[in-house]
């Protein structure tokens, strides 16, 4: 304990070192209000190069997903227009509605919980903006314009005709793969055949569809080209509640000011004047990050955990001399406490709720039915006594299909004797769809002990009971 109060206070003096001033200006604002536009540093490293696997693996699963089919019908698909929606190659319809609720729930608690335990990685890593302009538009930036220096120049410098054909490129290749995205995007809404049909069609006769892929491309390509990283600044909620789901156990991109302060350049080491911390105050951090910030001053709602300071920072430490990881992933507990990242009973509690949340959320989605039925009784109608004694009720039968095949059923009273009459001769629901009749129940008045009898009706898939209803019968009574 004695020991934890010291590094405690080591650790509050040097964070005392640190200069406050950054707190009075954002790095994407000029001290005239403008943009301040970023151009970061290529980042190498090792974590970049996994970044870049792990974001090749993302895009082929992305660009080859609508390409892939279950019995013809696309493995995804997010049909807002015709509310149709395909997860893993199962149907869902708006009557499941409740599992969409429960698996959008259970995605933003897997967000917060995981949040609270590894920071913000989610943004970094797999987080569509962030692949798309870093691994992809940012890549292309940097084979086109160069490295951060050269696009630096290529700005500042007049309209001359190389810097007019130098953006007319760059606006051409990034509207051309802003179109692409777009036209997967529309895949996963409308399905790859229907895309495909209507790239053999021609515009013409797809003219209301081809002006909205234009404006998803124009909206696709304003991002990617101009708006950026304030997506993740200035729209996206997720990086503003950073400051209500972190807390000092988070694991999260951080600089070791324990470590690292005081800062001080190299050179005066060599002079032998040597007092500071790790820290060389290379800026290499800074001039790698994305978006714009010196993590240096503890975490901000701008970093996107992207790791490149990281390996910007391990890679001056190597020329320095110095060992790796004066940026990594740690928590504030880690940095200031020197405590090991352990798994608490924290951690245990929220793996704990999230297993149970994706539990529930398989749970509904294996015993989710292929047929989903609703009977109601006729409004208006009570009973009908007929001539041979017997009582009758009319119902009304909604039966949907969830499957890819048409699906023949059957009713059968299951707690009393009686007949069904169904008015449809064939009782079959068409495949993902829906079907809907009338049919009578009729019963001996003598089995009618009340006026209101609990039925249970079973609808069969040949001899498989698919469902079980309850419905009420009205009678004399007695
Ligand atoms: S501070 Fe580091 S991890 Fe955060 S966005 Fe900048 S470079 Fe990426
Ligand atoms: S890269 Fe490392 S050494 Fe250089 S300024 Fe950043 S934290 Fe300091």
């Amino acid at each position: 304990m004695m020991e934890e109060k010291d590094f405690s206070a080591i650790a509050e003096e040097k964070k005392e070192l640190i200069d406050q001033s950054f707190r009075d200006s954002v790095a994407t604002i000029s001290k005239q209000g403008n943009r301040n536009y970023i151009f970061p540093k290529k980042p190498k490293g090792k974590l970049y190069n996994f970044r870049t696997i792990t974001s090749v693996f993302y895009l082929i699963i992305f660009f080859t997903l609508p390409f892939i089919k279950v019995e013809g019908e696309p493995l995804f698909l997010f049909n807002v227009l015709q509310r149709k929606f395909i997860f893993f190659g199962k149907i869902f319809w708006p009557q499941d509605f409740f599992i969409f609720a429960i698996g959008l729930l259970t995605f933003i608690v897997f967000i917060i919980l995981f949040t609270v335990v590894f920071g913000r990685v989610f943004c970094g890593w797999a987080c569509p903006q962030t692949i798309f302009m870093e691994m992809v538009f940012r890549k292309i930036e940097y084979l086109l314009d160069g490295d951060y220096n050269k696009q630096r120049r290529l700005k500042a410098m007049p309209w001359t005709a190389y810097k007019i054909r130098k953006r007319l490129i760059k606006i051409t290749v990034f509207y051309f793969v802003s179109f692409i995205i777009a036209n997967f995007f529309l895949a996963y809404i409308i399905g790859m055949d229907e895309v495909l049909a209507m790239v053999r069609e021609g515009v013409d006769a797809n003219i209301g569809t081809f002006i909205s892929l234009l404006g998803f491309t124009t909206v696709f390509f304003f991002v990617y080209y101009w708006f950026r990283e304030q997506v993740c600044i200035v729209v996206c909620p997720y990086g503003r509640l950073q400051g209500v789901l972190l807390d000092k156990k988070s694991i999260v991109v951080a600089y070791d000011y324990v470590r690292g302060e005081p800062r001080g350049k190299i050179k005066k080491e060599k002079e032998g004047k040597w007092d500071t911390g790790d820290c060389v105050d290379c800026t290499a951090c800074v001039r790698v990050c994305p978006t714009g910030i010196d993590i240096r001053n503890g975490t901000q709602l701008e970093c996107v955990n992207c790791t490149a300071c990281i390996d910007a920072c391990d890679d001056i430490m190597d020329k320095v001399n110095r060992p790796r990881g004066l940026i990594r992933f740690a928590s504030e507990e880690n940095i200031a406490q020197k405590k090991k990242t352990r798994f608490t009973f924290r951690i245990g509690a929220y793996s704990f709720a999230l297993i149970l949340l994706v539990g529930a959320l398989a749970a509904m989605l294996i015993t989710r039915e292929d047929v989903d039925a609703r009977i109601l009784r006729s409004s208006g109608q009570m009973f009908q006594s007929l001539p041979d004694g017997r009582v009758a009720n009319l119902y009304n039968l909604k039966l949907t299909n969830k499957t890819r095949k048409d699906i023949p059923v059957s009713l059968k009273l299951e707690n009393i004797k009686g007949e069904i009459e169904v008015i449809s001769k064939d009782l079959t629901v068409p495949k993902e769809s829906y079907f809907q009749t009338s049919f009578i129940i009729k019963i001996n008045r003598q089995l009618i002990e009340k006026r209101k009898t609990p039925i249970t009706l079973g609808i069969y898939q040949a001899d498989k009971k698919i469902k079980t209803l309850t419905v009420t019968f009205l009678g004399p009574g007695y």
